[in-house]
């Protein structure tokens, strides 16, 4: 039988039971609690030994449609969606960590999770260790034995940073580390985080996959790369052995912690899957025409693009995400005021924060995303006053063109 190609499984999916009207597109079941012939089946069900539905904070079968087309698309072992893609971080870190485990990640991330990862996890007793992404070769100094895992982002927003993941799967590899990708902005299409040996790859599915910001999502997918048999914290699911990491977290953390996705958020990013391939190429496709728009005026200082010749991370972008360069870029101009002057001249390009959205989206992040760092740990993170980004969508670019042409006319 031919293996279906990306679109295919994208489109059709693999639900694990058709609807029983043979609806074309699965059902949203938004109810909460399911039925069962016997208190002999309910206590099957409850024990694991029958396979259902009991209450749909823990599963439920549309949020369960969308889970099966994302471990398809990931060519995973099984995926968890979740109500949004810092439950994704934050469950898949409690689920893996003790107290007084420490974690390596990546210096360049988006503001909530450096926030989680420098406020919030050490109040459990762990520790992070940030690390310099783009040098390899000083990572391996910050390990110690209580060192669980790395977490990086795919391409870094808004320094679009991108690293060699290739390395860093090794690095995590040959010191036992669990190798975490937040492939929020590269989504499936663009970066099939399997091929590159990672264990677990996560996505702010609120981004490109739920078809242009049409709800707040997050999946966690376990590759099925990781020996799960020795991991400290998953000890009492050992003997599950393949399935240990998905046990723990479906029975202990995810369904204590209250982090389930809504079916009907589960059918919107059910339906934006879909489409995901063409919305992402259309924007990928528009960001490199911006990006080399930008690049020629005169009064852009600089352009942070890595799909541009002048990007140091030019060729690993070109070789790791399928032969695109993302949606996002940023770029500088001569600094807050001139920045802030810019942004109110836009006409269609609109003010807000968020990625990936079909609406290009436009902010300034030193003085929004990151306004609770202090300017010693914006520096470190590669935020300057003089920063915007931009997401690029899908509209007519020459519409895009004609909008940052006439807002950088208000600033000359
Ligand atoms: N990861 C990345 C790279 C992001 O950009 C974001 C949000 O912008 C998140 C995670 C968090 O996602 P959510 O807003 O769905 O919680």
């Amino acid at each position: 039988m031919r293996e279906p190609g990306f679109n295919t499984k994208a489109i059709h999916g693999s639900t694990p039971k058709p609807d029983v009207h043979r609806a074309i597109r699965f059902p949203i079941y938004s109810g909460v609690a399911y039925d069962f012939e016997s208190a002999e089946n309910i206590e099957g069900a409850f024990t694991g030994r029958i396979p259902a539905h009991i209450y749909s904070r823990s599963s439920n079968p549309t949020v369960a449609a969308f889970e099966s087309k994302m471990t398809s698309l990931e060519n995973g072992h099984g995926t968890v969606a979740l109500s949004s893609g810092m439950a994704a971080i934050s469950n898949t870190l409690l689920n893996l960590l003790e107290k007084g485990d420490n974690i390596l990640a990546s210096n360049y991330l988006f503001g909530n999770t450096y926030s989680l990862f420098m406020h919030t996890l050490p109040n459990f007793g762990i520790e992070t260790r940030f690390v310099d992404i783009t040098r390899p070769d000083t990572i391996e100094q910050a390990l110690d034995g209580r060192t669980r895992l790395i977490f990086f982002e795919t391409i870094s927003n808004p320094q679009m940073i991108v690293p060699d993941i290739v390395e860093l799967v090794d690095i995590g590899k040959s010191n036992n580390l669990t190798v975490i990708v937040d492939s929020s902005v590269t989504s499936p299409y663009l970066f099939q985080a399997s091929e590159y040996g990672a264990d677990i790859v996560i996505h702010s599915t609120t981004k490109f996959i739920s078809g242009g910001a049409t709800s707040v999502g997050g999946a966690i997918i376990d590759l099925g790369n990781a020996n799960w048999s020795n991991f400290p914290s998953l000890q009492k699911y050992h003997h599950l052995k393949q399935d240990a990491f998905l046990a723990r977290l479906r029975k202990e953390v995810y369904r204590n912690f209250g982090s389930c996705m809504s079916p009907q958020a589960a059918h919107f990013q059910s339906l934006g899957l879909e489409t995901l391939s063409l919305r992402v190429e259309k924007s990928c496709a528009n960001a490199m025409t911006v990006a080399k728009f930008l690049e020629q005026k005169q009064d852009v200082t600089t352009v942070f693009y890595p799909g541009l010749d002048s990007s140091p991370f030019h060729e690993i972008a070109q070789k790791q995400f399928n032969g695109h360069f993302g949606g996002i870029l940023s770029f500088e101009l001569e600094n807050k005021e001139t920045s802030f002057k810019f942004i109110n001249a836009l006409k269609l390009i609109r003010c807000a924060t968020n990625l990936n959205d079909n609406v290009s989206l436009i902010i300034h992040p030193a003085s929004t995303i990151y306004a609770d760092f202090t300017p010693e740990q914006t520096s470190e993170m590669g935020i300057t006053d003089k920063l915007i980004r931009l997401s690029v969508g899908i509209e007519d670019v020459e519409d895009l063109l004609y909008d940052i042409d006439q807002a950088l006319r208000c600033v000359a």
